[in-house]
């Protein structure tokens, strides 16, 4: 019985793995009506349209389609009126002609005002990173769906922190940051899609892992897919406006640490020779720099503050071991250290020796 119960988890655990899911899923159901809805905060007024920054790929400037299709390559049928462009029922979802990963998108939406419909019909569109990865569009204004549904929602996997939705008709902004999914070669996930998403200025989806594309009513798992997918808007009936719609590319996400053999090579010096640095220099006065060995080790301390491991390049160049700070010395013909140079958050300063400890 026990041995049974022990396959069954790693059956369990294999089949999660396989299916590329990043984490457990949530303990909620998707789209259950049970789980809490998000308090309502409402925004503050922009004053004005924002304007793009100088680097922004602009995708709608409220003139033409000209950056967007169908799926079929064909030109987008959505209406473009007022400065908007604008959802026709039945023309299908529009795309934009070019692919994006890793980006900062800025989009602009207004829910119709006469919609009739409540829920999931009221004023439904949405934004699909990638094609695949939508943040729900709805008129959540005083009209409830399920929380992982509504405006701002990552559809089917996270509810909105709160709902900062405007009246129908009124203008309404995403700011959304977006980091796609890693693949291996082998066609594994290496890292899921994440989502940061302020909706009118307001915090809403803080860095979320996603489970896998969105879908209605379950689950999909991760499918490797190419690195540039097109943004997708989504014809659901309604009439939804959009407009100010940018993005900007982003680079590769900032790893730990300088790229592997970049760093500078440190030198052993045997302790007699570690000793030709130890004193105490000052830098101004009543500034001082103390210079102390352990062993085959040297320590500097700045102005009586905490020590700091310093390792040598050569017998003049040293650095901190974890700091941005370069100690240069000056050594007498006797071998031993005078004063050195120090850079420090790029002030340069020089440190005369005054006295040995
Ligand atoms: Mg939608």
């Amino acid at each position: 019985m026990l041995l049974k119960s022990v396959q069954f988890i790693l059956i369990g655990a294999i089949g999660l793995a396989g299916s590329g899911l990043a984490q457990s899923p949530s303990t909620w159901k998707i789209h259950d009506m049970k789980r809490p809805h998000p308090a309502v905060v409402m925004p503050g007024q922009p004053d004005r349209l924002a304007a793009p920054p100088s680097d922004a790929v602009i995708l709608f400037d409220g003139k033409d389609l000209s950056q967007w299709s169908t799926a079929q390559g064909e030109p987008a049928k959505w209406k473009v009126e007022n400065g908007s462009m604008v959802a026709v029922k039945g023309s299908g979802n529009v795309q934009t002609k070019s692919g994006w990963g890793d980006v900062q998108l800025h989009i602009e939406w207004a829910a119709p005002t006469l919609e009739q419909d409540q829920g999931q019909d009221r004023g439904n569109s949405g934004v699909y990173l990638m094609g695949l990865y939508e943040v729900q569009v709805l008129d959540s204004y005083q009209s409830q769906t399920y929380a992982d549904g509504q405006a701002a929602g990552i559809y089917g996997q996270f509810p909105p922190l709160v709902n900062a939705s405007r009246p129908p008709g009124e203008w309404q902004s995403y700011d959304i940051v977006f980091r796609r999914p890693r693949f291996d070669g082998g066609g594994s996930l290496l890292r899921p899609a994440r989502l940061t998403v302020l909706h009118n200025g307001i915090l809403v989806q803080d860095n979320v892992a996603l489970w896998g594309p969105t879908n209605w009513l379950e689950y999909d798992p991760y499918n490797a897919h190419p690195d540039k997918l097109p943004l997708l808007l989504q014809d659901h009936g309604s009439p939804v406006r959009f407009r100010n719609i940018w993005l900007r590319e982003l680079p590769e996400p900032v790893e730990l640490g300088p790229p592997a053999g970049s760093a500078e090579k440190v030198i052993a010096l045997a302790p007699n020779l570690l000793d030709r640095y130890v004193g105490r220099y000052e830098v101004s006065p009543g500034r001082y720099f103390t210079i102390t060995r352990e062993g085959e080790k040297l320590f500097a301390n700045f102005y009586g503050a905490r020590r700091f491991e310093i390792v040598a390049h050569s017998e003049r160049e040293f650095s901190m071991t974890r700091s941005g700070v370069d100690l240069k010395f000056d050594l007498g013909s006797d071998g031993q250290a005078q004063s050195f140079v120090f850079h420090i958050g790029g002030r340069q300063e020089v440190a005369k020796r005054v006295a040995l400890e």
